[in-house]
């Protein structure tokens, strides 16, 4: 539930969400949220950040989306990047990093998504060889968002020794312009400010200080990210869905075709309804995963973040799906802004984990059933 702070930090960005709206400058929104303090809510005050968690964070991407101007990269700037770096990086990459992603004037991407690896993340090829003191890092990435916007992209390989076996992952921070690593933008059927990239990384050289943490301990770090992915995309899920909700709500009000508005007719009313305490119920799984990794329990977080993220994911495509459907023809045009939520919606159901590797995690994890893979 949330708590007055809670309240009062929903109400501030509601109130940006409103004067941006949908259709505006990302770019700008991004900047103005960080002059707030809004992008670096989750980062410890001793490096420019709010001091908060991902609680406050995700009630940031909600507000904004519900506002119809979601910011995608918090899910991975802030939220990823910047836990990873706040409980794993070096003094200097803390100094670097923090304020910087704090405060929005510097962004971070994610890759961990590989072509031939895609939900077995256990497959990933991206291995780092050492060369002296460097690293060099090989592989490919896909679908990766933002390397564009971003000053660099935390890539997630494989040191060459742990090439069979299990993963053994360890992270890099790569800067954008790095020698011989390129991206490809992916001609992708969404509406959105953010592009998604095929990565490629041909022997790219880094420094021995670009590995953020221990190469030891990647799985842990690896995770520490993931937890908070999983709660954003949750975040984000329930902002588009309150939003394409609202709109249909003012719709079914005023539209009336017989004697009464067609929100009177319990065949739109219902389903409105529905929409609505399946968003609910979502956001209440998404605070509460976002309370326990707040609190420091990341296997509890592991299961709640894994179930808000399936039940917003559920919940946001069923919401658009019923809310185009309110609006009848108009749900189709440009001038309502419904139609190219549709696939926006997908987005939450299949990244950053799919509906089906959730329901294997809780066949698995939490029922005690047999893995048919
Ligand atoms: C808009 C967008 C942005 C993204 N941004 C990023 C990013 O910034 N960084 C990043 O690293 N990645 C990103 N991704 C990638 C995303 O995380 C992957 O698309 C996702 O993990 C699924 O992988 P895949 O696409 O390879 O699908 P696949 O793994 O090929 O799966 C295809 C289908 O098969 C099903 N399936 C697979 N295995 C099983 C199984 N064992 N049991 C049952 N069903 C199964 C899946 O559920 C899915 O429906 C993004 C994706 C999108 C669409």
């Amino acid at each position: 539930m949330d708590t007055e702070d809670h309240k009062a930090l929903r109400e501030a960005v509601a109130a940006l969400g409103k004067r941006h709206g949908p259709g505006g400058d990302t770019a700008q929104l991004w900047s103005e949220a960080g002059k707030l303090g809004y992008l670096g809510v989750n980062l410890p005050e001793a490096y420019g950040g709010g001091g908060g968690g991902i609680s406050e964070l995700s009630i940031v991407l909600e507000e904004l989306g519900a506002a119809g101007c979601p910011l995608l990269m918090l899910v991975v700037s802030p939220a990823i990047c910047g836990t990873v770096i706040a409980r794993f990086g070096t003094e200097t990459q803390k100094q670097q990093w923090l304020p910087a992603l704090a405060d929005g004037t510097r962004l971070m991407a994610f890759g961990i998504t590989e072509p031939d690896a895609g939900s077995n993340s256990h497959r990933i090829t991206t291995t780092a060889r050492k060369d002296g003191t460097d690293w060099l890092l090989t592989g490919r990435k896909v679908f990766i968002s933002g390397v564009d916007i971003a000053d660099a992209t935390l890539i997630v390989g494989r040191t060459e020794d742990a090439r069979t076996g299990r993963l053994k992952p360890c992270l890099f921070i790569v800067p954008r312009d790095t020698p011989g690593f390129t991206r490809r933008p992916i001609d992708m059927e969404l509406n959105a400010a953010e592009k998604q990239f095929e990565l490629t990384l041909d022997d790219v050289r880094l420094p021995a200080d670009a590995l953020v943490g221990d190469e030891d301990a990647g799985l842990l770090q690896l995770f520490a990210g993931l937890n908070p992915e999983r709660i954003m995309t949750a975040a984000f899920a329930i902002g588009m869905g309150r939003h394409a909700l609202a709109k249909a709500i003012d719709y079914a009000r005023d539209r009336t075709v017989w004697d009464t508005p067609i929100g009177a007719h319990q065949a739109i009313a219902h389903p409105l309804a529905q929409a609505h305490i399946d968003l609910e119920l979502a956001r209440l799984m998404m605070q509460k995963a976002a309370a326990l990794y707040d609190a420091g329990d990341d296997t509890g977080a592991g299961e709640a973040a894994n179930m808000a993220k399936y039940a917003a994911g559920e919940a946001c495509v069923k919401a658009v799906d019923q809310a185009v459907h309110t609006l009848g023809g108009n749900g189709l045009t440009r001038e309502y802004g419904l139609a190219r939520l549709i696939t926006a919606a997908r987005v939450a159901r299949i990244a950053p984990v799919s509906r089906e590797m959730i329901l294997n995690y809780v066949s698995h994890q939490t029922l005690g059933l047999p893995k048919s893979y």
